[in-house]
């Protein structure tokens, strides 16, 4: 198919205007970056994280969802419902290493966690999420060094003082950032969060908001708009914003409109089911092609493993089958994180 146009001078590199066979064919060895994963649904010591036995246990959406994990990982009887502890599949940090592998995954950006929600249920029931950043550092960026990196939980339920020693213990910790998990903690553009701002920007800390939907309980829609975003990023030009989940089921538009409107604001795509990624309503191929057409260098490709287990590999496949460029491909899913964290590679 190498007619006139694609010859190339010695050194030039090659662009993607090529025939229809080299889009066809346009595999090549890449190594890919995950922006998003959690952990802290470890079989060993799980009871100790808060919140974190709730993903497997009980009759719930988010542990419904996690039934496809569990077959994975060897549970004869996956849609039964558990309710222990012990009952817990045995997941492990090589578990996380293995499917990277399988996918020609680099590395993955975890995500330690704080959350507090408010009273919720006729009872008034406070449900917790806390995966901390020292148990982060040591069973996975220790264990398996060059492929892990974090960012650390930060709320305000306790207080300014508490928060701002969230900060200070992800900056000691080496990670990049820290992440709000708006669904439990609150709004982002509440004042008692700018401190935290504040000491972002002093530390050179990105900030990691969630701005998805979520099924974990006692969790608001509303507080997840990115609607609030707008206020931080108007208020701190110099905070670098990661949006997460880029509005899903929410308000895409006003996402995309934000990454846009500021320069340091940057989204993901999680999660970038390959089912979901057929309807407009989810991230289907006109947002990808808009993402590729405004802002090819700001938005990163994220999983949310092991929530997204049993299509690990196949969510990659899809993407890079695309009729997308390559050179945004390329930026999407791995380049445009590394940059943006200044991840090095080993
Ligand atoms: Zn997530």
């Amino acid at each position: 198919m190498a007619g006139k146009k694609n010859e190339k001078k010695a050194g030039e590199q090659p662009v993607n205007t090529d025939g229809t066979i080299e889009k066809m064919m346009q595999f090549k060895p890449f190594r890919h970056f995950d922006s998003h994963g959690h952990p802290g649904l470890e079989k060993k010591g799980i009871a100790d994280r808060q919140g974190c036995v709730d993903f497997w246990c009980g009759n719930s959406v988010v542990a419904r969802s996690m039934m496809g994990a569990r077959a994975l990982l060897g549970d004869p009887n996956p849609f039964s419902v558990i309710t222990e502890p012990e009952q817990c599949p045995n997941l492990t940090p090589e578990v996380f290493v293995q499917y990277m592998d399988s996918a020609n995954i680099e590395g993955m950006c975890l995500q330690a966690i704080h959350g507090v929600t408010v009273p919720y249920g006729p009872e008034k029931k406070v449900w917790k999420w806390y995966v901390p950043n020292e148990y982060v550092k040591r069973e996975f960026i220790d264990a398996f060094p060059g492929r892990f990196t974090a960012v650390g939980g930060v709320h305000t339920r306790y207080g300014v003082e508490a928060a701002l020693e969230m900060v200070q213990s992800a900056h000691e910790c080496g990670f990049p950032g820290l992440k709000f998990h708006t669904a439990t903690s609150g709004s982002p553009n509440m004042k008692e969060m700018y401190p935290v701002y504040e000491k972002c920007v002093e530390l050179g800390l990105h900030v990691q908001f969630h701005t998805g939907c979520e099924e974990l309980p006692g969790t608001r829609t509303k507080f997840q708009n990115p609607e609030h975003l707008d206020d931080v990023a108007m208020d701190f030009p110099d905070l670098k914003i990661l949006q997460l989940h880029c509005g899903m089921f929410n308000n895409i538009e006003m996402s995309l409109w934000h990454v846009m409107k500021y320069e340091n604001y940057y989204t993901d795509v999680v999660m970038p089911v390959p089912l979901l990624m057929h309807f407009r309503q989810f991230f289907d191929m006109d947002h990808m092609r808009f993402l590729e057409y405004f802002m090819p260098d700001k938005v990163f490709y994220g999983t949310d493993f092991p929530l997204t287990m049993p299509f690990y590999k196949p969510m990659l496949d899809n993407i890079m089958l695309m009729p997308l460029s390559q050179e945004f491909k390329h930026k999407l899913t791995g380049d445009n994180f590394r940059k943006f964290i200044n991840w090095e590679s080993t």
